[in-house]
């Protein structure tokens, strides 16, 4: 097949040459990212690849179906940014990476825990420069907390046992409760009860209409003063305005994210020589109880090896039976959250 990649950075094009070497799909990497001024960039492809930051809206799609393209090939798990409803208008099948790491995504938003409660991130500077005083790195013992986790699908799981093994009380939201979460102890509540009781809250739920800003002023009036807010899922899953209130007003006590609602035009880019334009985002940067990663947690050599091998077993079934490994669709969703 031949295959336009959309946002590909020296590493991506690594792992992939690696999973293409015996398949021969002839391969046309992109820096840019997917938009309606860069789709034309596609035609005389059957398929584009795609990452988080593509935009997959109608218009785009329809582009895409009039230059021949039959398949998207995602390289993430997550697909909020694919109309999955233009792409059956106009004939596009639409394949993910189901799975890859759950280990990665869920050992940086342990990392993002660590360090914020630590405060290792300040202690590394202070130390290189001779500072040795203490004071402003209290942390408290993650052991007795209460770890509320919303979505206990795969990366969830991992996130629920590795709390568990630090001797939290783990309680859990989710539409379709996980039998093996609920064989560590975790305990399933109501959302709101999660909000209410947890010191430490983490999302790992998709961003869907439902769960788009799950957090908002709303609930962090539910949540306990001073709470450890992670999202390591998708940006819009909270509302930043509400959250930089409650980061004002003392609510929430610290804040970790590897995903921003507005990430597109930042994240990936070294914009260290120019200025940042968005002032929500600046404004997050001036808290020191907040703590920022570029959406990174999938940025393990294990994840991109199985994303490359997983996109290209997508891309190959599509080329042999006209179906991917792993589609996603209208229908599909449908059947999964009835
Ligand atoms: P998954 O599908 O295995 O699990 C998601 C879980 O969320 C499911 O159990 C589902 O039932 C639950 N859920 C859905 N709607 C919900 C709601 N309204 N309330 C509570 N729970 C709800 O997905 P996963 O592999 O664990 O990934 C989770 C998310 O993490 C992805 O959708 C993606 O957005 C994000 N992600 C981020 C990165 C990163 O690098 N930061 C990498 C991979 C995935």
């Amino acid at each position: 097949m031949r295959v336009t990649v959309f946002s590909t950075k020296p590493y991506d094009r690594r792992f992939l040459d690696a999973a293409n070497a015996g398949l021969r799909h002839h391969l046309i990497y992109l820096e840019a990212r997917l938009t309606a001024e860069t789709s034309n960039l596609a035609a005389g492809s059957d398929a584009i690849c795609a990452f988080v930051n593509d935009e997959l809206t109608a218009g785009v799609l329809s582009q895409l179906a009039g230059q021949g393209i039959r398949l998207v090939a995602l390289r993430s798990a997550g697909f909020n940014n694919v109309d999955l409803e233009a792409a059956r208008t106009e004939g596009i099948a639409v394949a993910r990476v189901p799975a890859y790491s759950p280990h990665a995504v869920a050992e940086h938003t342990i990392a993002l825990m660590l360090t914020l409660n630590r405060k290792t991130h300040r202690a590394y500077n202070r130390v290189r420069e001779g500072n040795f005083a203490l004071e402003g790195l209290l942390g408290f013992d993650l052991a007795g907390k209460t770890a509320g986790v919303v979505g206990t699908g795969k990366i969830g799981e991992v996130v629920c046992r590795i709390l568990a093994g630090f001797g939290c009380t783990v309680v859990a939201h989710d539409l379709h409760p996980n039998p093996a979460c609920e064989g560590l102890g975790v305990r399933y509540v109501p959302v709101a009860e999660l909000l209410s009781s947890s010191d430490v809250i983490t999302l790992h739920c998709p961003l869907t209409p439902d769960t788009h800003h799950l957090i908002d002023d709303a609930s962090l009036g539910l949540m306990k003063r001073g709470v450890m807010l992670i999202n390591t899922s998708r940006g819009a899953v909270i509302d930043t305005r509400a959250v930089v209130r409650g980061l004002k007003d003392g609510i929430i006590g610290s804040l970790g994210l590897d995903v921003y609602e507005e990430e597109a035009d930042l994240f990936f880019e070294d914009l260290s020589s120019r200025f940042i334009s968005d002032d929500l985002f600046a404004r997050l940067l001036t808290f020191p109880n907040v703590l920022i990663t570029g959406h990174q947690a999938f940025f393990t050599q294990e994840a991109l090896t199985s994303i490359a091998e997983t996109t290209f077993a997508n891309i190959t079934a599509f080329e042999k039976t006209g179906h991917a490994l792993h589609t996603v669709s209208v229908e599909k969703i449908a059947r999964e959250t009835r």
